[in-house]
């Protein structure tokens, strides 16, 4: 079996985002991957765990990308004040190798300014990053990649574990665990009435720790109290938003002027969707269609805007009703440049901290490399872009940890889905729950 197929059969998806199966990935071609440790998000610490405690891992993992995809040059990029990071990773850098130090700005992990900070390559608009010839990978997802040529499939996940906790720390994490016992296993809440905030404040999203489970792509588990800003924030349902943005957006532009696509070249101008809601009018198509450049970063409405308006809310919403219309993006444009202002509106991050007022929340890293042994996981069968996997076990089935228990279906895009404890299957439903 070669690297590729290796990866497929252990059910490696990229951890740092959507869970874009990763063998479809190396199935490309390019000339430079980016290994991509910039853990942007705020109250993250679960990739500077992998870059301490797995060094040799990623760099192995990034030895296969390299040679799947026939790239010449690797590069790690990592934020220069991580030095213990960058001390870990430099051990195991090889000719072809090297590292690159990104600032502490929000959001240098984003793939496409990952790809311009590091190679000064602009991608198109609406595009990825292999149409300029790279391919980025996650640092835990070159772990899992490393470990998958050994055999071993993707059974756990690192997670960091804080905010309104007894114990917050950094911990493997079986896919499929409840965030309710994850949320115990770290001694529970230190406050009463606290939310669940998922994979951090910037791209995460509300929870619920008696229906959340940890996945292949759960970053971030945080206890949150019930009435802070951020919470209140997400909160606000989405007619709400459209009716304040009505009577309040100001048209100062920040949201534009701050707006990493838009600073990249891009023509995203976010004050612009915010008009066409103002005035109440049909918008013009090509500000409908610019949705599609929005990464729903959060900087317009987290960072940016003087009156925490979302330009991001109604971008998702657009995509959403042109995704279903089978609109796409219409790529034109075939010149890029950067805006001359870009590189001092980066956001800077410990200001980003003071602003969504979750700087007390940042903690050292304590990582706890080993995985935990809990009872029961609820393992679901899509942690991944694509199709849902397919179980291949049955309710009373006895399975061993790293056993596949749901395959890609045949034809289709997927991951496959492998037992993250050992013990009996006790339900397959939509689901495959196993108790030890
Ligand atoms: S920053 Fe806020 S107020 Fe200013 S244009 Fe953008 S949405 Fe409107
Ligand atoms: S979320 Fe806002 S700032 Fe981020 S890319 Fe979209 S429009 Fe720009």
């Amino acid at each position: 079996m070669n690297a590729v197929e290796l990866v497929k059969k252990a059910g490696v998806v990229g951890a740092g985002g959507a869970g874009f199966p990763t063998h479809v990935k190396l199935a490309a071609k390019a000339d430079t991957v980016l290994a991509n440790g910039a853990e942007c998000e705020p109250l993250l610490f679960s990739d500077q765990s992998v870059m301490l405690g797995r060094a040799a891992e990623i760099v192995d993992g990034l030895k296969t990308v390299m040679k799947a995809v026939g790239a010449e040059r690797g590069i790690i990029c990592v934020k220069e004040k991580n030095k213990e990071a960058v001390k870990a990773l430099e051990k195991h850098l090889t000719k072809n190798i090297s590292l690159f130090g990104l600032g502490n700005f929000y959001p240098a992990g984003d793939e496409q300014i990952m790809v311009y900070e590091a190679t000064g390559r602009i991608v198109p608009e609406a595009g990825i990053p292999l149409n300029v010839g790279v391919v980025v990978q996650n640092v835990a997802t070159l772990a899992n990649i490393a470990r998958a040529q050994n055999g071993e499939a993707v059974t756990s996940r690192i997670v960091t574990i804080g905010g309104e906790v007894k114990n917050p720390g950094v911990h493997a994490v079986p896919v499929g665990t409840p965030v309710a016992d994850a949320i115990a296993r770290c001694g529970g809440p230190l406050i009463e009435n606290c939310k669940l905030l998922l994979n951090g404040p910037m791209m995460g999203r509300l929870g619920d720790p008696q229906k959340d489970v940890v996945t292949k792509t759960t970053s971030g588990i945080f206890l949150l109290p019930a009435q802070h800003p951020l919470v209140m924030r997400l909160s606000r349902p989405l007619p709400v938003d459209i009716r304040i943005s009505r009577g309040a957006c100001e048209q100062c532009r920040y949201c534009t002027d701050f707006c990493p696509r838009y600073l990249q070249g891009h023509a995203l101008q976010p004050h612009k969707i915010m008009r066409v809601i103002n005035e109440q009018r049909e918008p013009e198509a090509e500000t409908v269609t610019n949705s599609f450049l929005c990464c729903e970063c959060g900087v317009c409405d987290l960072f940016a805007c003087p009156i925490m308006l979302s330009p991001r809310r109604i971008f998702r919403e657009f995509k959403k009703s042109l995704g279903a219309r089978g609109v796409r993006f219409p790529q034109q444009k075939k010149e890029y440049a950067a805006d001359i202002h870009r590189d001092y509106r980066r956001v800077p991050k410990d200001k980003l901290l003071r602003r969504l007022d979750v700087a007390r929340y940042e903690m050292e890293p304590v990582f706890h490399d080993a995985p935990w042994e809990v009872d029961a996981v609820n393992i679901p069968m899509q942690m991944h872009l694509g199709a849902p996997a397919t179980p291949v076990v049955k309710t009373g089935e006895k399975v061993k940890r790293g056993q596949l228990i749901a395959e890609i279906p045949a034809g289709k895009m997927g991951a496959n889905v492998h037992a993250s404890i050992g013990g009996t299957v006790t339900a397959v439903n939509g689901l495959i729950r196993i108790e030890r």
